[in-house]
């Protein structure tokens, strides 16, 4: 077998493509191809052409799957055309996207990794920088992700999570039946909920004025019989609008489809929630009273031990130090150790151990198995005992919590779970901790939306298997 034959069959770069040579280099092997195709294509949009415009200038380069430990690239030069939509473009491969310098072989194991492994290894396995990593997960997401993802959505949770530094946030639709993030931007608050509406229903593009012509003679099809179409004027008169009138665009909007919208209690996304979508029910989501009862704990607790080492106490505050985790963590997730600590605060008691109570009854209230009138009953006692606590961080707590009642009892009404927005959530958390080392925004939500989206992922050798490479 030649050489080039064998490695045309290796490397499966696609119908079309030629391997004319293969050369050796001290650090990589060249696989020099031609496209066989006497048609051009636009990358862009898959129009094709005979003519050709010109040659692209040099080579054009792709990095594909190492060979061995050799690294791998495809060489070839390529033609240029002319298309009516984009204009002067150089003409598309099949085995790469537009504008990478990767195989989609390649970038398709870059994502299958960085949506399960760390940034260390991943840039040492596959020899590239985590900058190119995240350029290609964004392409791999732009062409992967389903355009209608954002058609069936009924329930949908909105949450926002922090990027890279503090005050840098990225806000995510989950959509709660198919348990996976469906859309994702910059910012949070309000702009951010209302770039999602804009993105859910679009504003149509302005109709072309019709052309100046005859306008055609109104006509109805009849499904029957020898004649295919009464003339205007003879059988039922059809219900058209009004010039000048259109279908009330509300009927149509996806927006108006949302039946369900778990939030926090921050207020920003319930306005622009009661603007577009005004029947949706807005629901408080378990999952973020719960936090909220964590952060008014803490409090209490980092006050305690600061005033614990002003008395001098160093020994007592060290110890509190550690108490972190078995404070907020579930009572049946701790530790023989952490079990400990929790109840040597018991024994003390005073204000640390009371406030690990109103969490705990925080927590209570949402537990399963509970119904609405049950928990109508536990909100109202607990807020009373929240009223009588005297902890600053809890009494706060306790307004926040009866300013939304409404919204927290919605949510129980609904069946929406605590466990269900922190198993996402966790998820997204995490990989946003990897996303870290990204510098665009867009990077670290491609990498979200790729491991928690309506994505599956392949491996090379799966897509070449399942025939879609
Ligand atoms: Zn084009």
């Amino acid at each position: 077998m030649r050489v080039t034959t064998a490695f045309s069959r290796l490397l499966r770069l696609g119908k079309g493509v030629l391997v004319k040579k293969v050369r050796f280099e001290p650090d990589r092997v060249v696989v020099e191809v031609a496209l066989r195709r006497r048609r051009l294509l636009c990358p862009e949009c898959g129009y094709s052409t005979r003519a050709r415009k010109d040659t692209r200038p040099g080579c054009s380069v792709w990095r594909h799957l190492d060979l061995g430990v050799w690294r791998l690239e495809i060489h070839c030069h390529r033609r240029r055309l002319w298309c009516p939509l984009h204009g002067a473009r150089t003409e598309g491969v099949p085995f790469a996207r537009p504008r990478s310098e990767f195989t989609r072989d390649f970038e398709c194991l870059v994502a299958w990794l960085a949506t399960r492994t760390d940034k260390t290894t991943i840039t040492r396995v596959l020899r590239v920088d985590w900058y190119t990593v995240g350029r290609i997960i964004k392409r791999v997401c732009d062409d992967e992700l389903d355009p209608d993802r954002l058609g069936g959505l009924f329930e949908i949770g909105i949450d926002e999570v922090s990027w890279k530094k503090q005050h840098n946030y990225l806000t995510l639709i989950a959509d709660h039946q198919r348990r996976c993030v469906v859309w994702g931007c910059e910012g949070k608050g309000e702009t951010a909920a209302d770039a999602f509406f804009e993105a859910l229903d679009p504003e149509p593009v302005a109709p072309s004025p019709p052309p100046a012509c005859q306008p055609p003679e109104p006509a109805i099809m009849v499904p029957f019989g020898p004649c295919a179409t009464v003339p205007a004027g003879h059988g039922i008169p059809g219900a058209w609008l009004q010039d000048g009138s259109e279908l009330d665009p509300h009927l149509l909007a996806r927006a108006s489809r949302l039946h369900a919208i778990a939030m926090d209690m921050t207020g920003g996304y319930a306005k622009s929630v009661r603007h577009y979508a005004p029947q949706a029910i807005i629901c408080i989501d378990p999952y973020h009273v719960v936090q909220l009862a964590n952060q008014a704990l803490d409090e209490v607790r980092r006050a305690y031990w600061n005033e614990l080492r002003s008395l001098g106490e160093k020994d007592a505050a060290n110890r509190f130090k550690g108490a972190r985790w078995s404070l907020l963590k579930r009572p049946e997730k701790l530790t023989d150790k952490q079990a400990a600590t929790l109840a040597r605060i018991r024994t003390a008691g005073g204000e640390v151990w009371r406030a690990y109570t109103l969490k705990e009854a925080v927590r209570g209230i949402f537990e399963h198995g509970l119904s609405l009138e049950d928990v109508t009953i536990l909100i109202d006692r607990l807020l009373s005992r929240i009223a009588r606590s005297r902890l600053e961080p809890f009494v706060r707590l306790g307004k926040t919590i009866r300013k939304h009642r409404d919204g927290i009892l919605a949510a129980i009404r609904l069946g929406i779970n605590q466990g269900r927005t922190e198993a996402l959530n966790n998820k997204v958390r995490l990989i946003t901790r990897r996303a870290y080392g990204f510098h665009s925004a867009k990077a670290a939500l491609a990498l979200i939306l790729l491991t928690c989206g309506p994505i599956t992922l392949h491996l090379p050798h799966e897509l070449h298997a399942l025939g879609l490479a």
